[in-house]
């Protein structure tokens, strides 16, 4: 009999679902959409029929080892509950982790979503051979994850790899989490619109980047970088900002934690090659730890990999399931130590 987890990446507009076995094999998966507006109530109450049906469909199937959730937002880590959510106001200082176990009748796990992506990743996508790892996920916002020994690094809290907030420029752009300039006013999908609006205000953009603006479906991280593809100097030097501000951002981590991997994922990462060369040149000139490990040089039996991420959008549902697996083998670590 098979042993599987239920790993739930609950975002802003969809609520995915998948059963997911010890070896990684995706039996189910399920998506659906968050109707955000109708408020936190009706949205948990999705999300626990969503999980009874999954749970229900392979109760004979296998051991349900446990179920993992990831959300977006602050979590306080001992009490389960979200204290600050960007996407989802009215969660924010709700006892999420309690209301749920109370309408599932069962423990589950809350993680940030940015954290079981980075778990996903280390799993079963770029960073499966490695114990440590650093995941940025340039979206919407720009979310964080840190690997260490193979677990999730919480902090005191479990607030820890909020990396979107490292500070990039002290008197920079606005952000929404009350600081200036911090790396996701540069290298998120908002961003990079921002910054072609400032272009196109300044003047300094071509008349194809101001052509898109008018139309908000057009006007997109994604057709800003096919225009710099197509070679405009206005769209390129937006990537360029892009990836000056993570070769800021990952040369600090570089230089405070000298771990062997730091992975890109999120829908702006299908942008690598426009703003990837910016992003190694400059974590070049900010972290000499970067430049002496670089893989160029062969002075090290490792060295340090910046790469793209592998599993897309389903890194969190997989990061998700993985969790109450590792539950599981810390707590069989725990008793076999107490024996
Ligand atoms: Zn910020």
């Amino acid at each position: 009999m098979q042993t599987f987890a239920i790993g739930v990446d609950l975002g802003g507009t969809t609520l995915r679902i998948a059963a997911v076995d010890e070896t990684g094999k995706l039996l189910e998966k399920q998506t659906l959409g968050t109707e955000v507006k109708r408020g936190r109530d009706s949205g948990i109450r999705d999300m626990c029929v969503a999980i009874e049906q999954v749970r229900a469909k392979y109760k004979d199937a296998g051991t349900l080892c446990g179920i993992g959730i990831g959300v977006p937002g602050f979590i306080d880590m001992a009490t389960g509950m979200v204290m600050r959510s960007p996407n989802l106001a009215d969660w924010t200082n709700f006892p999420v982790r309690e209301v749920i176990e109370k309408q599932l009748g069962t423990p589950v796990i809350l993680e940030n979503d940015a954290n079981v992506a980075a778990m996903g990743e280390k799993w079963l996508g770029a960073g499966r051979g490695v114990e440590h790892m650093c995941m940025y996920t340039l979206g919407t916002g720009v979310g964080g994850g840190l690997v260490v020994h193979g677990r999730l690094w919480h902090g005191m809290t479990g607030m820890a790899g909020e990396l979107g907030h490292f500070n990039i420029f002290p008197d920079g752009h606005p952000c929404g989490c009350g600081s200036r300039g911090c790396l996701e006013q540069y290298a998120s999908a908002t961003a990079i619109v921002r910054m072609a609006r400032e272009a196109i205000e300044k003047k300094e953009a071509s008349a194809e980047l101001v052509r898109l603006m008018p139309d908000p479906v057009q006007f997109t991280s994604r057709s800003i970088y096919n225009l710099a593809v197509q070679g405009d100097a206005s769209a390129k030097r937006i990537f360029e900002m892009v990836g000056f501000a993570l070769g800021i951002g990952i040369g600090g981590m570089v230089n405070a934690l000298n771990l062997p991997m730091y992975v890109i994922g999120g829908g702006v990462a299908s942008s690598w090659d426009a703003f990837a060369p910016a992003m190694f040149k400059e974590m070049k000139v900010r972290s000499s730890i970067y430049a002496l490990t670089s893989p160029e040089q062969k002075d090290f039996a490792q060295s340090t990999i910046i790469t793209r991420a592998l599993l897309g959008s389903d890194a969190g549902l997989y990061g998700a399931a993985r969790l109450p697996m590792l539950e599981g083998f810390t707590q069989m670590e725990k008793a076999r130590k107490s024996n």
